[in-house]
């Protein structure tokens, strides 16, 4: 690990000044992705800047939705009582997520933030088109069991590997991104992560110079009614295979709107829109999940090691849905 300097910002202005002026420098909140990264030599940073004292907090119901401040914690969101029960699936997405030691340090925006668990990326003795643009991707041929079967390229095959991101994609998440002149904008989360393409080092559509100040979700009849599955190789304390978060919203037995994301089987949290349509106006029933699991997935192009996840994530979207029409 390099030597670093550590200041710590009391106002967003001061923590995105740093950035604008040395791209280098990184931000920490609970440092339990950066600082692993950090000691890996993966990433090097001559400077952190700690941005825990700004005021990125609370778990509110406002006119927009729920809304989350960047730096609340996963166990407080989890946790919070109006989470749990307007929007289940964001819940059960973080409680699901790590360990709860994890969960105590590890902030919302940091977790947006996370990065791929792709072996190759993750030890230096590789050569990985995301750490160091140009070398290669060993994962192509090599061990790609854990790897996503949509949105890939040739350049990186890499997954997202959060739970909460896939709940907040389904729910129509927003975040809240200010820069270092103060100003803020809004964007749908499903277009916050961009897709590997020919520069898979680019992850996400924040400028150097900004921060995540919160996430906002509307509230919904399918968000009340929404769910999150999480299949991994053990029960706790692992990376998700495949998960699905599912919303659904159905009057007399059919279905008026429907949300379905799927994570780790998608190079960027994976909003299934298509699959959506097909079932709004069916039947709440095995048969209408089944189609619609089947579009999820179309256009899938899995490698050697992982075309298990093309019928497990079928089998997990389906699972979801008949658990919360139970
Ligand atoms: C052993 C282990 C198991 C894990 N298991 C899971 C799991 O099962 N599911 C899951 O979803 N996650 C899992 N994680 C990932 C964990 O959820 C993330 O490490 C955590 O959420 C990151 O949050 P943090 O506050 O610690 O981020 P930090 O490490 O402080 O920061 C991470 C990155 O985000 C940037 N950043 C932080 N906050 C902001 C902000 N407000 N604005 C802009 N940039 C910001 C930092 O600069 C850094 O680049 C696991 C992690 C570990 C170490
Ligand atoms: S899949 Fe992506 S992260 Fe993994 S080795 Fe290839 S380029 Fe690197």
């Amino acid at each position: 690990m390099n030597n670093f300097s550590y200041t710590t910002a009391t106002t967003a202005k001061e923590a995105t000044g740093v950035r604008k002026d040395s791209a280098q420098a990184a931000f920490i909140a609970g440092g339990t992705t950066l600082l692993d990264l950090m000691k890996l030599n993966v990433e090097q940073h001559p400077q952190l800047v700690d941005i825990n004292m700004l005021p990125f907090k609370g778990i509110s119901e406002t006119a927009d939705g729920l809304r989350i401040g960047a730096l609340e914690r996963m166990s407080d969101v989890g946790e919070n009582q109006l989470v749990v029960q307007q929007y289940p699936a964001i819940s059960e997405a973080l409680l699901l997520s790590a360990s709860p030691q994890l969960r105590n340090m590890a902030s919302i925006g940091g977790n947006l933030m996370q990065r791929t668990r792709c072996t190759y990326f993750r030890d230096t003795a590789f050569p990985c088109n995301k750490r160091n643009p140009g070398s290669g991707c060993p994962a192509q041929t090599g061990d790609n069991r854990g790897l996503a079967i949509l949105g890939g390229s040739s350049a990186c095959i890499a997954t997202n590997p959060g739970d909460m991101a896939v709940a907040l994609v389904a729910l129509d998440a927003v975040v809240t991104l200010e820069n270092s002149k103060g100003k803020q904008r809004r964007v749908p989360l499903l277009d916050f992560h961009l897709l590997p393409g020919t520069t898979p080092q680019r992850e996400t559509i924040l400028e150097a110079d900004e921060l995540i100040v919160a996430v906002t979700v509307p509230a919904a009849a399918h968000a009340r009614k929404s769910h999150y599955v999480k299949v991994r190789d053990r029960a706790s304390y692992a990376f998700a295979l495949v998960s699905a978060a599912v919303g659904l919203d159905v009057q007399g037995g059919q279905i008026q709107s429907a949300r379905i994301a799927m994570g780790s089987v998608g190079t960027k949290p994976w909003r299934a829109l298509e699959a959506e349509k097909l079932l709004v106006g069916k039947p709440a029933t095995e048969a209408s999940f089944r189609a619609a699991a089947a579009v999820a997935v179309r256009g899938a192009a899995p490698r050697e090691h992982n075309r298990f996840k093309v019928e497990m994530a079928q089998k997990t979207i389906v699972r979801a849905l008949q658990e919360i029409t139970a």
